[in-house]
């Protein structure tokens, strides 16, 4: 131990290592900060926390790296200038869009991050390699710098244009259900090949920056022909894989400009976007590789249009659903991305109170994809102060249907959805809320309207099922007013 310490304390009164060794040491600081903000985002209490510490952990990492450039000496004035510029436009714009941005967009604005993540890492990459290869004379660029550069720009390009085309989709400015490319897969086999081609030129020594910008290219294909045909449903599993692919970019553009920071940061993106990859695939019942290979979310959805449209809707008003909610022994509240786009949040948790007052057990049932981003409606929930131990995850809450008096859905659609039980759909093999295995089901929605998924739900054609037609903060504000005149509470 003491050994240690002598070398170490060797190592920094050196006067070359003190200073870029003390920015590793803070670089370090940050990291860990990095590690304990992800840790405390595991529970919802101490989430804020672990969001503070993270942003304090970035804002030590910029400084370090803009002391490191300081000390290094060789930025010119425009050099600074331009870190300036693009260092107050980048956060005021982040600022302006974190604050602005609907919780409902979010999932299209994380989407845009990560195209600009794994754009401007690809770019990190391009600019390097096309400054060595410039370089007159210059000898072989070293492997392990081509073999990283490729790597970064492959998945970097891959991300920008596969986040782009997911940030369209949630946005409604691509269509959300599956859009096959004729020979899609056929392309894609070409340009991998043509990646393979171009790499092993690369790595065979030549300095060639065109080919490396021809990379680019194809991967930007690639990733337009990778996200086009996955469908609605499958939309969160590839969201948090492009995530991870950012990650993984920014952790490659850390070996090229040979940057601890960058990889210690894009390494815990990588590391973390792939377990809630893995996770959410699990909760969906899919293979990442059949999402990505297009295998799933292509159903034939007519075949259960045609289903959905045959049985009768029957419509119920407020008055009927307060009086099923407020003589009922066991409410199950199933909440989706209408909940969240109405921002009844507030509205159901008063809902709730009323009924819990009069000694109805309430519980509310969390499908993993329900609303638009991961742990969507756990944070809405949350921010309605609904008890945490209330929030039962789909695990939990399906065993508990059959007791369930009512099942009351309020925005919630493809999460609901008896259709994923059969093949052949775009929701087929995704696991579902059982919701049709309570005594009676009432849900709140605008129309006939789809889910994300893009499908009819059968669910609403149940006879058990009322549907009660309204916005779901109007729907629960007349189904409130209508409890409390029922029961006499003012
Ligand atoms: P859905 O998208 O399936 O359905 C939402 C329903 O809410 C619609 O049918 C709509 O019907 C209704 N709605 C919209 N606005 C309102 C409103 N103001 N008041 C009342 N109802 C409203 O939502 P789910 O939560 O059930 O499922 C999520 C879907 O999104 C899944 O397919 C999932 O795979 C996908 N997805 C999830 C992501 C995630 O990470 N969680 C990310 C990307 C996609 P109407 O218009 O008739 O009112």
């Amino acid at each position: 131990m003491g050994a240690v310490t002598a070398s170490i304390m060797f190592h920094f009164v050196s006067p070359s290592y003190a200073f870029e060794d003390g920015i590793t040491l803070i670089l370090l600081l940050a990291a860990t900060c990095f590690v304990i903000g992800l840790h405390l985002m595991n529970a919802p209490p101490t989430a804020n926390h672990g969001n503070r510490l993270s942003a304090v952990g970035m804002a030590v990492a910029v400084a370090a790296t803009l002391a490191l450039i300081a000390h290094d000496g060789t930025i010119t004035t425009t050099g600074w200038l331009m870190l300036a510029v693009g260092g107050v436009l980048g956060s005021g714009i982040g600022l302006y869009l974190a604050r602005s941005v609907e919780m409902t967009a979010m999932p299209q604005l994380v989407s845009l991050f990560n195209a600009v993540g794994g754009g401007a890492a690809a770019l990190v990459a391009i600019a390097d390699f096309v400054r060595l290869a410039g370089i007159a004379g210059a000898p072989t660029i070293a492997a392990r710098i081509s073999v990283t550069s490729v790597l970064d720009v492959v998945i970097g390009a891959v991300t920008l244009s596969g986040s782009i085309v997911a940030a369209g989709k949630l946005q409604g400015f691509i269509p959300s259900n599956p859009i096959v490319i004729p020979g899609g897969r056929f392309i894609n086999l070409v340009l991998a090949l043509a990646l393979c081609a171009g790499t092993g030129y690369i790595l065979s020594g030549a300095n060639s920056d065109i080919t490396l910008i021809g990379i680019a290219i194809a991967a930007l294909v690639m990733g337009v022909i990778m996200v086009m045909p996955i469908g609605g449903a499958d939309m969160p599993v590839v969201i948090s894989l492009l995530n991870a692919f950012t990650g993984t970019a920014v952790a490659m553009a850390g070996f090229v400009i040979n940057s601890l920071g960058l990889i210690i940061a894009g390494a815990l993106v990588g590391a973390s976007g792939s377990i809630l990859t893995k996770l959410m695939a699990d909760a969906m019942n899919r293979s990442i590789l059949n999402i990505v290979a297009g295998g799933f979310g292509t159903g034939d959805t007519a075949s259960v249009i045609g289903a959905g449209a045959t049985g009768q809707v029957r419509s119920v008003g407020a008055d009927d659903v307060a009086i099923q909610l407020a003589y009922a022994q066991k409410v199950i509240i199933v909440p989706g991305y209408g909940l969240a786009a109405a921002h009844a949040q507030h509205s159901v948790k008063e809902l709730a109170d009323l009924l819990e007052k009069r000694g109805v057990e309430v519980s509310y049932a969390i499908h993993p994809v329900a609303g638009r981003m991961p742990g969507h409606m756990n944070v809405l929930l949350a921010e309605a102060e609904v008890p945490y131990e209330e929030l039962k995850t789909m695990e939990e809450i399906n065993p508990e249907f059959p007791r369930a008096d009512v099942a009351l859905v309020i925005g919630a659609n493809d999460v609901t959805n008896p259709a994923a039980r059969r093949p052949g759909n775009a929701v087929s093999g995704m696991p579902i809320l059982d919701v049709d295995k309570a005594k009676s089901i009432i849900v709140i929605k605008r129309s006939m309207g789809y889910g994300y998924a893009g499908i009819d739900n059968e669910l609403y054609t149940d006879p058990k099922t009322g549907m009660f037609f309204a916005d779901a903060q109007a729907g629960l504000r007349a189904i409130i007013a209508a409890v409390k005149t029922l029961v006499g509470v003012d």
